[in-house]
């Protein structure tokens, strides 16, 4: 059973203060499960977690990553800039991005981030930089199918990114001659996975790759980065991804393949962004409206534009009504936003316990691709962000968007009817 990371009491007076629809993180639950990730590459010394930026851009959260030791993962000139700002510097950024313009490559080298390159022709780019990096990384992309245990995870053979085997190699030739001297490897191949194999299964084939472009090309390698990708149990009685046990399953890749080849100093990397901040995230509604025609609808005061997962994906986010956490699930619903768009749908034909207008909505799993996925179709605001801090207290990180900053980017007079 999925239980909301705050009680129900808390909860209400958190929303007398803040009124609804906001986003509401989990200081203590972010803290421990950066810990728990720590704890499962600590045979790893040069182990570093570059968080994904674009899964939650508030400085606060990256904040509190940075003081448990993670470092950044960008790939736009906005999400470089918010890592500036919050005070990452040199290698604690990671710069992975595609399709990348001149000038986000000219902010990264600036800022002396680890740049990811995705494409054989981004060692052009390169070479208009002021200055070569010592430190490059590659993004590969092996093409077909990947597989664990034989199902099917994802189909790289069909996505934008990374360089093939081939280009590998002359990837790394070619930067060798410009005088790149340390070489990490990257690979993201499948998403939000919560099989323990992933993690090792990625490794093991990237330290294949390591070894074998190492021998062929002389080039020295000093990291793998696994990226992104290890999921969350957003259903209620699904197995969590176990941290400890994909980092021994990583370690024993390491040990099988780097070591034997005297590759043992080599860094671990990862770019997680769902695994660290899914869970510690709640999007709170209040249920507005009641709707009885050919089905029964739950009106809430967010909608798509707060978390866009459900209308983009189809995805399950768990709910919970405050207070009503172990009343019997005996009536179904729709929850529904206000966009006129009819994937507006938080949940269809869920079972829940009886609701009525006021109560206090919980969406679970939210604190990742939830308020950055957020977007302002119909005129509606992105809401404000939360945080619950470990001493119980509360912190506004983000305000609400108010209908100024709807018309910001317009030469217009807000209609005064409003001011
Ligand atoms: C989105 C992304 C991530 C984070 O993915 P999660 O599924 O949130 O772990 C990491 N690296 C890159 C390059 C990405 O695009």
């Amino acid at each position: 059973m999925k239980r909301p990371f705050v009680d129900a009491q808390t909860l209400r007076s958190i929303a007398s203060e803040y009124p609804t629809p906001f986003h509401l993180y989990d200081e203590r639950g972010i803290r421990e499960n950066a810990r728990r990730l720590h704890q499962a590459f600590a045979w790893n010394p040069g182990f570093k977690e570059y968080f994904a930026v674009k899964a939650t851009p508030n400085p606060a959260i990256l904040e509190i990553l940075r003081e448990e030791g993670c470092g950044v993962d960008c790939a736009t000139l906005t999400e470089l800039m918010l890592a500036e700002a919050v005070g990452f510097a040199g290698h604690e950024i990671m710069f992975s991005s595609n399709m990348t313009p001149f000038e986000d490559f000219q902010l990264a080298h600036k800022l002396g981030a680890i740049i990811n390159l995705d494409d054989l022709t981004d060692v052009e780019y390169f070479q208009r930089l002021p200055s070569i990096p010592e430190t490059v990384c590659l993004r590969y992309n092996p093409g077909g199918n990947f597989r664990l245990t034989n199902e099917i995870m994802d189909t790289p053979g069909e996505a934008k990114y990374g360089l093939t085997r081939t280009q590998l190699t002359e990837a790394v030739t070619q930067l060798l001659q410009l005088g790149v001297g340390k070489f990490g490897l990257h690979a993201f191949l499948a998403s939000n996975v919560t099989s323990n194999d992933y993690y090792p299964t990625l490794a093991k084939m990237l330290f294949e790759v390591v070894r074998d472009l190492q021998a062929e090309t002389g080039a020295r390698f000093t990291f793998v980065n696994l990226s992104g990708g290890i999921g969350v149990p957003y259903l209620p009685g699904q197995e969590p991804a176990d941290i400890s046990r994909i980092g021994a399953g990583v370690e024993q890749a390491f040990q099988d393949i780097l070591v034997p080849e005297g590759l043992g100093h080599l860094a671990i990397m990862t770019e997680l962004g769902r695994f660290m901040l899914a869970p510690y995230g709640h999007l709170i509604a209040t249920a507005i409206r009641h709707k009885n025609i050919h089905k029964n609808y739950i009106g809430l005061d967010a909608c798509a534009a707060n978390l866009m997962r459900p209308a983009m994906y189809g995805s399950y986010h768990h709910i919970t009504v405050a207070g009503k956490e172990d009343h019997p699930c005996d009536h179904i619903y729709d929850v529904v936003g206000g966009l006129c768009e009819n994937n507006d749908k938080f949940a269809i034909n869920r079972h829940l316990p009886r609701i009525e207008q006021g109560d206090l909505v919980v969406i679970h799993d939210t604190g990742a691709h939830g308020f950055s996925m957020g977007y302002n179709y119909n005129g509606k605001l992105r809401s404000a962000e939360v945080l619950l801090r470990m001493d119980g207290s509360t912190k506004l990180i983000r305000r609400a968007e108010t209908p100024a900053d709807y018309f910001a980017t317009l030469e217009l007079p807000i209609p005064s009817s409003r001011t």
